[in-house]
């Protein structure tokens, strides 16, 4: 991978001409429809690059990538599963009547947990309080925190409230992710 990367870094001039030759026509890397086809349904052909990905994965159409974005699981609706490039995103405030519930799926076993993330957190702040107090040893409270932070307080979990972070703020904001074709351009005007 760190090979393909170099390689393309030092001859980017080469392999996009060589992409120009053989591949005139976009190919959406998710649907594999092209502008060929676009024209023969009649659906408007937008298209994006979302990412660095090159070549056949280069394009996706608008519609399509939007639909993937929906359903895509956290950490790939935030960068290209491919090439690890950070969607370059800006939020569209959407108006009233677009408004909906979240699109959150809970389950039984969620609430389970994240009522035990907010009982243990809870505890740990109260631990605390009560330090501070003198009613309970340091040495206790520092066992706890080890704990906490290994077993509540962990990566997994801070994604999942991510998650539920940005499914909550799509209910009322309209997430959009630039181009970077657009970004290249205006970078060398
Ligand atoms: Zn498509
Ligand atoms: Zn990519």
């Amino acid at each position: 991978m760190k090979d393909l990367d170099e390689v393309s870094l030092k001859t980017p001039n080469s392999t996009w001409s060589e992409y120009d030759c053989n591949i005139s026509e976009k190919q959406c890397r998710f649907c594999f429809g092209d502008e060929e086809s676009d024209r023969k349904s009649g659906i408007p052909s937008l298209w994006m690059s979302p990412c660095k990905c090159d070549g056949s994965i280069k394009w996706v159409h608008e519609r399509c990538f939007k639909q993937w974005l929906n359903l895509a699981p956290f950490p790939q609706q935030s960068a290209c599963s491919t090439c690890g490039f950070i969607y370059r995103k800006s939020w569209r405030m959407k108006s009233l009547s677009e408004w909906s519930c979240p699109p959150l799926r809970i389950t039984f076993w969620d609430v389970v947990e994240i009522g035990l993330d907010f009982y243990s957190t809870f505890k740990l702040f109260r631990g605390m309080y009560q330090m501070l107090e003198g009613k309970k040893s340091i040495f206790g409270q520092i066992c706890y925190f080890i704990f906490w932070k290994t077993f509540i307080f962990t990566d997994r979990r801070i994604l999942y409230y991510k998650s539920i972070g940005a499914a909550m703020a799509t209910s009322f904001f309209e997430p959009q992710v630039r181009n970077v074709d657009d970004e290249k351009e205006k970078q060398q005007k």
